[in-house]
């Protein structure tokens, strides 16, 4: 947003009560239609030219934190484990070999708390674990095994958006050839103590800021045995009812440099999102179907507000994330699912172009080719710019206004005209309506209308186009965008 612009907008938005203490409704994309409402005004609305999102000079300077060498440091000592396999636990020296899983959950746990030492106890370092039991047809677990996760949470100071979550993870399991082996050598540099260490980046250099919403910085096990970590830990936030929202999941980021690999692009990452959501009913998906939502589910939208921070923060050199309209990679899958399932807006960030050579092997070399996922393969600079647009879109979530309190586009009549109404968002000092063509991939800026109103007409039929609403405060801080749901007839 330009400053002129800001400067009209934060006047016009003086007299808005808008700081409406609130719930943050557990993240899902389906929500129930609220009663139907009065007729929209057009009032308080203005067409905008394209803008960006305003800056935030404290984003800029978390990105700066960001260290490659920090990085690098992480990740060779996570590989220095030997294996990180999950089921090493029950490996008869796992508590005093200084290797295998439990090390490197006591290592991790340890590094997160000399974070939080550094800033005074600004956050809290916990662990989440359970006894999970081998089941289904090819069980990935021997027996009774504890699946550990840690988590740490950087604690808003907004009373009305504290209770706002979002999230970044990694997995700090890994595996042999032999998912069941847990001996063999699994130094896991790429899959994914690189994801692990971008969590753990994160927390080191926001945790030396304040946010008005919440930071959870989580590193799951169990991932190669079945995702079991994440499932746990996303059925345990679900049932304490914890206002997750967004959930960023890094795997594989390692930027993979093969010597003499030409095809790798250092300067992408993929950031993969589901289109329909996991836990859409059969209900909930004919309604997607009727109303041409197959590309608007909470995560996709996360996935174009992590391109729009890039856009906004072009500090990474030609680094930009490539958005993937694609759960995961084809056929296979990894812990953002586990959220996804339980109706979390969540995507996953992976490097361009892996190496099957360095994934799931034992290292060695075969016929000239050198195979295994090792530290040397790893671009350590590459995955400081994976940290950086992580660290940015969370503090981007952090500081915004929450997003706009379910919208709806009203469908009582049949009618050329557009009405849109939601609720009011605690933070937020106006809101921003946007739409887009349905063939395009994101809403383009110069769409947009702005208003301090919580509802609008807008000219463009809603047959033609998709809406989207976000929440805006006075420093130009965006939320993510809402796309509305119906709103019709009780008789229809
Ligand atoms: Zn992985």
């Amino acid at each position: 947003m330009t400053k002129i612009a800001l400067f009209c907008f934060g006047l016009q938005m003086l007299n808005i009560s808008y700081a409406v203490a609130q719930k943050a409704p557990a993240a899902s994309g389906h929500r129930k239609s609220r009663k139907p409402a009065a007729a929209s005004s057009t009032k308080n609305h203005k067409e905008g030219a394209g803008t960006r999102a305003a800056k935030d000079p404290m984003v800029e300077e978390i990105m700066r934190e960001v260290s490659p060498q920090q990085i690098q440091k992480n990740i060779e000592k996570l590989a220095s484990f030997g294996t990180r396999n999950t089921i090493s636990i029950n490996n008869p020296d796992a508590q005093t070999s200084g290797k295998g899983i439990v090390a490197a959950y006591e290592w991790i746990k340890s590094e997160f708390q000399r974070y939080s030492d550094a800033c005074g106890g600004c956050m809290e370092v916990n662990t989440d674990e359970r006894v999970l039991e081998p089941t289904g047809p090819k069980p990935r677990l021997k027996g009774p095994t504890n699946v550990r996760n840690v988590y740490v949470i950087l604690r808003g100071t907004d009373p009305a958006l504290k209770n706002r979550i979002y999230v970044v993870t990694g997995h700090f399991d890994s595996r042999a050839k032999d998912v069941m082996d847990s001996n063999a050598p699994a130094p896991g540099a790429n899959d994914d103590a690189s994801g692990t260490t971008v969590s753990l980046e994160c927390a080191r250099v926001l945790s030396k800021h304040k946010f008005p919403a919440t930071i959870l910085f989580l590193t799951v096990s169990g991932e190669e045995q079945g995702l079991l970590g994440s499932a746990h830990f996303a059925k345990r936030v679900t049932e304490l009812g914890l206002g997750v929202q967004d959930v960023l999941n890094n795997d594989i980021v390692g930027g993979n440099r093969t010597p003499g690999d030409t095809k790798q692009n250092s300067n992408w990452v993929r950031v993969f999102s589901e289109g329909i959501p996991s836990n859409a009913t059969p209900d909930q998906i004919k309604e997607i179907r009727a109303t041409g939502r197959e590309n608007d589910s909470p995560s996709r939208e996360l996935a174009r507000y992590i391109a729009e921070v890039a856009r906004t923060y072009p500090g990474f050199g030609q680094f930009t994330p490539q958005l993937i309209f694609r759960r995961d990679r084809y056929l296979r899958g990894g812990d953002h699912i586990s959220f996804n399932e339980k109706g979390f807006a969540a995507v996953r960030f992976t490097e361009y172009r892996e190496d099957f050579h360095h994934q799931h092997e034992n290292p060695r070399t075969e016929n000239g080719i050198e195979y295994g996922d090792l530290p040397k393969f790893v671009d350590f600079n590459y995955v400081a710019n994976v940290a950086r647009l992580n660290a940015a879109t969370l503090a981007s979530l952090a500081l915004a206004p929450a997003p706009p309190v379910q919208p709806r586009l009203l469908a009582l009549e049949l009618e050329n005209d557009s009405k849109l109404e939601w609720g009011p968002a605690p933070g937020a000092t106006g809101y921003e309506v946007l739409w887009r063509k349905t063939t395009d991939a994101e809403f383009p800026e110069e769409n947009v209308t702005r208003t301090t109103d919580t509802k609008i007409v807008m000219p463009e039929s809603k047959d033609n186009v998709i809406f989207g609403v976000r929440s805006v405060d006075a420093k130009g801080h965006r939320s993510v965008i809402e796309v509305p749901e119906p709103e019709r007839k009780k008789e229809e």
